[in-house]
Protein backbone atom coordinates (compact mmCIF):
# COMPACT_ATOMS: atom_id res chain seq x y z
CA UNK A 1 0.00 0.00 0.00
CA UNK A 2 1.14 3.37 -1.11
CA UNK A 3 2.24 5.00 2.16
CA UNK A 4 -0.01 8.09 1.13
CA UNK A 5 -2.80 6.25 1.20
CA UNK A 6 -2.63 4.47 4.74
CA UNK A 7 -6.12 4.56 6.64
CA UNK A 8 -4.86 7.18 9.83
CA UNK A 9 -7.14 7.30 13.30
CA UNK A 10 -6.79 10.49 14.75
CA UNK A 11 -4.80 10.55 17.81
CA UNK A 12 -6.45 11.49 21.40
CA UNK A 13 -5.61 14.54 23.39
CA UNK A 14 -3.41 12.57 25.78
CA UNK A 15 -1.49 11.45 22.22
CA UNK A 16 -1.65 14.10 20.43
CA UNK A 17 -0.06 16.15 23.64
CA UNK A 18 2.72 13.68 24.28
CA UNK A 19 1.27 12.88 27.43
CA UNK A 20 0.45 9.27 26.59
CA UNK A 21 2.78 6.16 24.04
CA UNK A 22 0.06 4.05 23.06
CA UNK A 23 0.28 5.40 19.11
CA UNK A 24 3.59 4.11 18.99
CA UNK A 25 5.56 1.09 18.18
CA UNK A 26 9.17 0.95 19.87
CA UNK A 27 11.64 0.99 16.82
CA UNK A 28 14.78 -0.03 19.20
CA UNK A 29 15.39 0.34 22.51
CA UNK A 30 14.77 4.07 23.55
CA UNK A 31 13.03 5.11 19.88
CA UNK A 32 9.73 5.13 19.37
CA UNK A 33 7.35 6.34 16.21
CA UNK A 34 4.47 6.62 15.49
CA UNK A 35 2.76 3.06 14.36
CA UNK A 36 1.88 3.96 10.90
CA UNK A 37 5.25 5.64 10.38
CA UNK A 38 7.84 2.87 11.09
CA UNK A 39 7.05 1.29 7.45
CA UNK A 40 7.72 3.93 5.83
CA UNK A 41 10.12 5.53 7.46
CA UNK A 42 12.30 2.05 7.47
CA UNK A 43 11.38 2.07 3.77
CA UNK A 44 13.60 5.88 3.74
CA UNK A 45 16.30 3.92 5.48
CA UNK A 46 16.56 1.29 2.96
CA UNK A 47 16.17 3.79 0.33
CA UNK A 48 19.44 5.73 1.42
CA UNK A 49 20.92 2.58 1.86
CA UNK A 50 21.12 2.55 -2.07
CA UNK A 51 22.75 5.67 -1.82
CA UNK A 52 25.42 4.48 0.63
CA UNK A 53 23.85 6.47 3.41
CA UNK A 54 23.22 4.87 7.04
CA UNK A 55 20.18 6.61 8.00
CA UNK A 56 19.71 6.60 11.65
CA UNK A 57 17.29 8.55 14.28
CA UNK A 58 18.55 10.39 16.71
CA UNK A 59 15.14 11.28 17.95
CA UNK A 60 11.83 10.37 17.05
CA UNK A 61 9.03 10.31 20.12
CA UNK A 62 9.41 13.04 22.68
CA UNK A 63 7.01 12.69 25.69
CA UNK A 64 5.84 16.06 27.10
CA UNK A 65 7.26 15.97 30.54
CA UNK A 66 10.92 15.89 28.64
CA UNK A 67 9.91 18.44 26.83
CA UNK A 68 8.73 20.25 29.64
CA UNK A 69 11.74 19.60 31.41
CA UNK A 70 13.94 21.37 28.55
CA UNK A 71 11.74 24.05 28.25
CA UNK A 72 12.08 25.06 32.25
CA UNK A 73 15.77 24.19 32.40
CA UNK A 74 16.46 26.83 29.80
CA UNK A 75 14.19 29.31 31.40
CA UNK A 76 16.11 28.70 34.49
CA UNK A 77 19.21 29.26 32.91
CA UNK A 78 20.00 25.84 33.44
CA UNK A 79 20.34 24.81 29.50
CA UNK A 80 21.87 27.47 26.93
CA UNK A 81 19.03 29.71 24.57
CA UNK A 82 20.69 31.07 21.53
CA UNK A 83 19.61 33.22 18.73
CA UNK A 84 19.48 32.77 15.16
CA UNK A 85 23.01 32.63 14.73
CA UNK A 86 23.92 30.37 17.82
CA UNK A 87 25.10 33.44 20.11
CA UNK A 88 24.12 32.72 23.69
CA UNK A 89 21.47 34.72 24.89
CA UNK A 90 21.22 36.31 28.60
CA UNK A 91 17.70 36.02 29.66
CA UNK A 92 17.65 37.88 32.59
CA UNK A 93 18.32 41.06 30.05
CA UNK A 94 15.49 40.19 28.51
CA UNK A 95 11.24 40.51 29.45
CA UNK A 96 9.46 37.62 30.43
CA UNK A 97 7.90 37.47 26.29
CA UNK A 98 10.88 37.85 24.85
CA UNK A 99 12.41 34.96 26.70
CA UNK A 100 9.22 33.03 25.68
CA UNK A 101 9.99 33.40 21.82
CA UNK A 102 14.01 33.49 22.33
CA UNK A 103 13.35 29.78 23.54
CA UNK A 104 10.66 29.21 21.13
CA UNK A 105 13.12 29.61 18.45
CA UNK A 106 15.18 26.38 18.73
CA UNK A 107 12.73 24.23 21.45
CA UNK A 108 9.02 23.30 20.97
CA UNK A 109 6.74 24.57 23.60
CA UNK A 110 6.19 21.81 25.24
CA UNK A 111 2.45 19.82 24.08
CA UNK A 112 3.02 21.46 21.05
CA UNK A 113 6.28 19.47 20.04
CA UNK A 114 5.78 17.20 16.45
CA UNK A 115 7.76 15.05 18.49
CA UNK A 116 5.17 14.29 20.55
CA UNK A 117 3.14 12.73 17.56
CA UNK A 118 5.74 10.44 16.23
CA UNK A 119 4.97 11.18 13.03
CA UNK A 120 8.23 13.46 13.26
CA UNK A 121 12.17 12.78 13.69
CA UNK A 122 16.10 13.93 13.83
CA UNK A 123 18.06 11.48 11.31
CA UNK A 124 21.42 11.73 10.80
CA UNK A 125 23.76 9.37 8.35
CA UNK A 126 26.48 7.04 10.80
CA UNK A 127 28.27 6.16 8.38
CA UNK A 128 29.54 9.54 6.98
CA UNK A 129 30.89 9.78 11.06
CA UNK A 130 33.39 7.79 13.08
CA UNK A 131 31.81 5.91 15.71
CA UNK A 132 33.37 8.63 18.61
CA UNK A 133 31.56 11.28 16.47
CA UNK A 134 29.06 13.13 18.90
CA UNK A 135 26.18 14.45 16.97
CA UNK A 136 25.27 18.10 17.06
CA UNK A 137 22.19 18.41 14.64
CA UNK A 138 23.66 21.37 14.06
CA UNK A 139 23.06 23.35 10.85
CA UNK A 140 27.15 23.10 10.01
CA UNK A 141 26.61 19.63 10.08
CA UNK A 142 24.13 19.35 7.36
CA UNK A 143 25.72 22.39 4.86
CA UNK A 144 27.82 21.48 1.78
CA UNK A 145 30.98 21.29 4.29
CA UNK A 146 29.00 18.97 6.95
CA UNK A 147 29.21 15.17 7.37
CA UNK A 148 25.90 15.16 6.75
CA UNK A 149 25.51 17.09 3.48
CA UNK A 150 24.95 13.75 0.98
CA UNK A 151 21.85 12.68 3.64
CA UNK A 152 20.66 16.03 3.26
CA UNK A 153 21.12 16.38 -0.70
CA UNK A 154 19.71 12.89 -0.58
CA UNK A 155 16.31 13.96 1.52
CA UNK A 156 16.15 16.89 -0.98
CA UNK A 157 15.66 14.62 -3.52
CA UNK A 158 13.12 12.19 -2.20
CA UNK A 159 11.17 15.05 -0.75
CA UNK A 160 11.20 16.66 -3.82
CA UNK A 161 9.87 13.75 -5.41
CA UNK A 162 6.27 13.32 -3.45
CA UNK A 163 6.74 9.93 -3.48
CA UNK A 164 7.31 8.85 0.17
CA UNK A 165 5.04 11.48 2.67
CA UNK A 166 8.39 12.81 4.33
CA UNK A 167 8.77 16.55 4.09
CA UNK A 168 10.69 19.03 6.47
CA UNK A 169 8.39 21.31 8.55
CA UNK A 170 11.26 23.61 9.51
CA UNK A 171 12.42 24.82 6.18
CA UNK A 172 13.88 28.22 7.97
CA UNK A 173 11.34 29.86 5.60
CA UNK A 174 9.64 31.49 8.00
CA UNK A 175 11.94 33.64 9.17
CA UNK A 176 10.75 34.64 12.65
CA UNK A 177 9.33 31.09 13.49
CA UNK A 178 11.23 27.46 13.84
CA UNK A 179 15.04 28.06 12.73
CA UNK A 180 15.67 25.95 9.78
CA UNK A 181 16.32 21.87 10.93
CA UNK A 182 17.46 20.06 7.79
CA UNK A 183 17.74 16.89 9.90
CA UNK A 184 13.84 16.99 11.39
CA UNK A 185 11.26 15.02 8.93
CA UNK A 186 7.93 15.04 9.23
CA UNK A 187 5.46 12.13 8.05
CA UNK A 188 2.61 14.52 6.04
CA UNK A 189 -0.37 11.56 6.64
CA UNK A 190 0.28 11.43 9.76
CA UNK A 191 1.55 14.74 11.05
CA UNK A 192 -1.21 16.59 8.67
CA UNK A 193 -4.09 14.81 10.98
CA UNK A 194 -2.17 16.11 14.05
CA UNK A 195 -1.82 19.75 12.95
CA UNK A 196 -5.70 20.29 12.39
CA UNK A 197 -5.99 18.52 16.14
CA UNK A 198 -3.87 20.55 17.79
CA UNK A 199 -6.14 23.98 18.01
CA UNK A 200 -4.75 27.12 20.35
CA UNK A 201 -7.74 25.87 22.85
CA UNK A 202 -6.28 22.36 23.25
CA UNK A 203 -2.48 24.09 24.33
CA UNK A 204 -4.60 26.74 27.01
CA UNK A 205 -6.06 24.47 28.59
CA UNK A 206 -2.71 22.17 28.66
CA UNK A 207 -0.57 25.58 29.51
CA UNK A 208 -3.17 26.32 32.42
CA UNK A 209 -2.71 23.25 34.42
CA UNK A 210 1.11 22.34 33.52
CA UNK A 211 3.24 23.87 36.48
CA UNK A 212 5.53 25.21 33.67
CA UNK A 213 7.77 28.47 33.71
CA UNK A 214 6.90 31.80 32.14
CA UNK A 215 3.44 30.49 32.17
CA UNK A 216 1.86 33.78 32.16
CA UNK A 217 3.89 34.71 29.50
CA UNK A 218 3.20 31.68 27.75
CA UNK A 219 -0.83 32.33 27.66
CA UNK A 220 -0.37 36.36 26.90
CA UNK A 221 0.90 35.16 24.07
CA UNK A 222 -0.92 32.29 22.84
CA UNK A 223 -2.34 33.02 19.67
CA UNK A 224 1.50 34.81 18.39
CA UNK A 225 3.07 31.67 19.54
CA UNK A 226 1.00 29.37 17.77
CA UNK A 227 0.30 31.57 14.27
CA UNK A 228 4.11 31.64 14.23
CA UNK A 229 5.82 28.95 15.80
CA UNK A 230 3.25 26.06 15.06
CA UNK A 231 1.22 26.62 12.29
CA UNK A 232 3.16 25.33 9.17
CA UNK A 233 3.94 28.85 6.47
CA UNK A 234 5.70 26.53 3.87
ZN1 LIG B 1 13.21 17.59 15.59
Amino acid sequence: MSPLSLNIVPLNLEQLTGRSQNHLRELFPGHWLHGDVVEPYLQLVDRASKEGISLRLASGFRAFERQLAIWNAKARGERPVVDGEGQSLVLGDMSKSEQVFAILRWSALPGASRHHWGSDMDIWDSGAVSDAYRLQLSPEEYAPSGPFYHCSRFLDEVIASGETGFFRPYSGKNTDGVAAEPWHLSFRPVASICEAELTPQVLRELIENTDICLQGAILENLDEIYSRFIVLKC
